[in-house]
């Protein structure tokens, strides 16, 4: 095996991803080498880039989205063997001892690293990853179809489990995490209504295929007061949006690791015993349960494929809405 690979690197202070080679990562205790088959975009990444997310690794390689193959394991490694298909997600890893990890909420540790922002992710041919946070692959996917499951889905999931056993659901925002988990909530017996950009009128119809009861702009009320909320897009203005659109009793909970402020609105709007709540991060449990999920409801994940040498490409499209599901980096080695 040649000993270098290529990797889009992300320069610091710069804007624009960089392509280059650089040498092959080694696995460490408890880690996979893994050869990326597909490593998906996600919106958090144009939060990296644009610096929104301070402190991010010096010359980073972006990507959290991760599928590979394992062609090396470190020492500690017990859960995956050379060959296994594995998924590696945001949360790269957590201490395991402070009273946040302790007690089930390991995505709050403070002191956790997060894959392509904190520590290496996946854009580049290899990459090395915790074995202990990663997820094995369910068969009935590819590469390319599981990526968006590991971050859009995942935290997709988490959003949906906190509006509970909520019936009528309306989600904002209708992209890579809104297309994954619209047919689980359906499949759940929720209705869903799918809120998009005033006048994106694609989107729109995007959703309606997957089996929404109505999609509309933003700016229209739905036909039915809504019983809970998940706002993905990263617009401040969405939340009392989506609090005026819910019954009293009601939760908003906003998916996205950034948002613009919120305005300020009247209490009225919270009143009612209306909450709003974020969702951060991911917990080892939510994946386990995730793909306990996808692995008997198969999860059509549409996708845009990419090269590597086009991810600047692949990311502004993203930027301008232009991709229908999720934008996928995939690899031919
Ligand atoms: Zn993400
Ligand atoms: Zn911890």
């Amino acid at each position: 095996m040649k000993d270098q690979m290529k990797a889009a690197i992300l320069p610091n202070n710069k804007k624009v991803l960089e392509l280059t080679e650089i040498p092959k990562p080694t696995p460490k205790v408890n880690q996979l080498l893994l050869k990326v088959r597909a490593c998906a975009i996600c919106r958090t990444d144009l939060h990296v880039i644009d610096g929104d997310l301070s402190n991010p690794k010096e010359n980073l390689i972006l990507g959290h989205e991760i599928v590979g193959t394992v062609v090396e394991t470190g020492s500690g490694v017990s859960n995956f063997k050379v060959g296994d298909l594995v998924g590696v997600p945001w949360l790269a890893s957590t201490c395991l001892s402070c009273s946040f990890c302790l007690r089930g909420q390991e995505n709050l540790c403070p002191d956790a690293l997060f894959t392509g922002y904190t520590v290496d992710g996946g854009f580049s041919e290899y990459t090395v990853a915790d074995s202990r946070f990663c997820f094995p692959i369910p068969e009935n996917y590819d590469a390319q179809h599981a990526a968006p499951l590991l971050c859009a889905g995942l935290i997709g999931w988490r959003s949906l489990k906190f509006t509970g056993e909520e019936k009528h659901l309306g989600i904002y925002g209708f992209g890579a995490a809104a297309h994954i988990i619209t047919p689980i909530a359906i499949h759940q017996g929720k209705r869903v209504f799918a809120f998009t950009s005033p006048g994106d009128e694609r989107k729109q119809k995007f959703a309606l295929s997957l089996g929404v009861e109505w999609s509309g702009s933003s700016l229209e009320k739905p036909p039915t007061p809504l019983d809970a909320a998940i706002i993905f897009a990263p617009a401040g203005n969405l939340v009392p949006k989506a609090l005026s659109d819910t019954r009293p009793g009601g939760t908003v909970v906003c998916g996205g690791i950034h948002m613009s402020d919120i305005p300020s609105f009247p209490y009225s709007l919270l009143w009612g015993e209306r909450s709003v709540k974020s969702v951060a991060n991911l917990c080892r449990k939510d994946g386990e349960e995730f793909f306990n999920v996808v692995k008997n409801l198969t999860i059509r994940t549409h996708v845009s494929l990419f090269d590597l040498e086009d991810i600047n490409d692949a990311i502004e499209k993203l930027r301008q809405g232009a991709i229908e599901g999720a934008a996928v980096i995939a690899f031919n080695h």
